[in-house]
């Protein structure tokens, strides 16, 4: 029976036996030949089968390995018709057939096998844990951005046919790139939807959900058929800035209309990315995936236009005299994205809030920034959002080196403190000791500033028994 190391939070299952292998001095051969019978099985990073054996041996739930520490959640809410199959496969020994389930070779999406890791997440969680992992979200195919930091996310490719190596874990980097907006709200949206697959059970179809959305958005037809000119017209003018272009995953053209009506076919097979991106501008949330949706909905079209133009008009009456979206969201309990749209149709000019991103709101958020204040606080201070802070942040010179700067010689501070303030309760401590009560403040130190930590600690002490 082996323990592995506990999961750290959003930690991939493969992270963790990396882990265990690099500590635990049990070889990777010998690991999987107790797993497994033989210890040529390759590992998949994020489709990861076999979990009944990992679990038997390791003493773990397997479906607590498969929804939260691999992306099967994903891959079956989006394929719906293999679910069942992709779920035998994973948890039974099967990697290879597990992946024909999972479909992804058939996306043509051209991206070589491999590990996927935020910069930023790696220094919190060095500075945190005193290790750096692998996150799950980061490997969900086709985000190539931080869904908690907006950061781009780095690659490692696996070129060999064994995964399970020891140390391969994420490295430190000085590099870091902001993505554009729109990839990190689709980052986000897959994180948080991730997070909620992993703990819900009962589901919607994810294409009734969308049908739910486009109606409230007035994208559907009295006969409940799809506009898909005014859906793709507002959906490519939403995505513009996305850099990638691989048509696998983003539309062609806006007159892609293709694109929009295959993810509306109930039991289609189409890449993940394709559904988070149409997903984060259809609904904006991923808790609304989960929102308990009216039958009638999907039902029964034939009294809905009265209805509709009823509501329609109302919406209408409060705009015209010129109440705020958030009063008349209030008075109809209709979305501001219904709202928007048909002010927009109607030609009605919004009554939104002043822009708050003043040049004045812009030097004062520059102003914190250079004195090094977290992202958080200045966006409190400046009454902004934390998404505005960073962007502003990345577009002036130099600043994102000041606060690196900045940001070292804080933890340098805190972690020498800790130090110092260790050695002056226990005088009588050997570096084994420090080593182990400071573990996260010796290596970082260790790593980052040898010289200052050797000056401190006690002399080495002779092993015991070499004379
Ligand atoms: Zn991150």
């Amino acid at each position: 029976m082996y323990q592995l190391p506990k999961a750290l939070p959003d930690e991939l299952l493969l992270s963790r036996l990396i882990r265990f292998i690099t500590i635990s001095g049990i070889s990777s051969s010998e690991f999987l030949q107790t797993c497994f019978g033989s210890n040529r099985i390759s590992l998949h990073p994020f489709l990861t089968s076999g979990l009944s054996s990992i679990a038997k041996v390791c003493n773990e739930d397997t479906d607590l390995l498969l929804n939260e520490q691999t992306l099967t959640p994903l891959f079956c809410f989006f394929l719906p018709v293999h679910a069942r199959n992709l779920q035998k496969m994973i948890v039974t020994n099967n990697g290879a057939r597990a992946f024909r389930s999972s479909q992804l070779v058939s996306f043509e999406s051209g991206q070589s096998l491999g590990l996927k890791s935020c910069p930023l997440c790696v220094e919190h969680d060095l500075l945190k844990y005193g290790i750096s992992y692998w996150h799950v979200s980061h490997q969900i195919p086709g985000v190539d951005t931080c869904g908690y930091h907006g950061a781009g996310l780095s690659f490692l490719k696996l070129t060999q046919r064994q995964r399970l190596i020891k140390w391969l874990l994420p490295q430190p980097e000085t590099d870091i790139r902001y993505s554009p907006l729109i990839e990190y709200k689709v980052a986000n949206f897959s994180t948080q939807l991730l997070s909620l697959l992993a703990s819900r059970q009962h589901l919607n179809q994810i294409t009734e959900v969308y049908r739910h959305y486009l109606k409230e958005n007035d994208y559907l037809t009295p006969n409940g058929r799809v506009r898909r000119k005014a859906v793709m017209q507002e959906f490519s003018k939403y995505i513009k800035n996305h850099s990638q272009t691989n048509p696998a995953i983003v539309p062609r053209t806006q007159q892609d209309y293709r694109y929009v009506s295959q993810l509306l076919e109930a039991g289609g097979s189409h890449h993940p990315y394709r559904h988070l991106l149409f997903g984060t501008w259809l609904l904006g949330e991923a808790s609304q995936v989960f929102s308990n949706l009216p039958e009638a909905d999907f039902s029964n079209m034939k009294n809905t236009p009265e209805i509709v133009n009823n509501i329609s008009n109302k919406c209408l009456k409060f705009l015209k005299a010129g109440k705020s979206l958030a009063h008349t969201s209030r008075e109809t309990g209709k979305s501001r994205c219904y709202l928007k749209r048909i002010a927009l149709l109607n030609g009605i000019s919004l009554n939104l809030k002043p822009k708050t991103l003043t040049q004045q709101v812009i030097d004062a958020i520059c102003t914190l920034a250079y004195s090094g204040f977290h992202r958080r606080e200045i966006a409190r201070r400046c009454g902004v959002g934390i998404g505005s802070v960073e962007q502003i942040i990345s577009s002036h010179s130099g600043l994102v080196e000041r606060r690196k700067q900045c940001h070292f010689q804080s933890a340098r501070r805190k972690n020498r403190l800790d130090i110092l303030r260790y050695l002056a309760s226990h005088p009588e401590s050997i570096r084994n000791d420090i080593k182990q009560q400071c573990s996260s403040a010796f290596y970082w130190l260790y790593l980052n500033d040898r010289t200052w930590l050797e000056k401190q600690l006690p002399k080495a002490c002779k092993p015991k028994g070499r004379y």
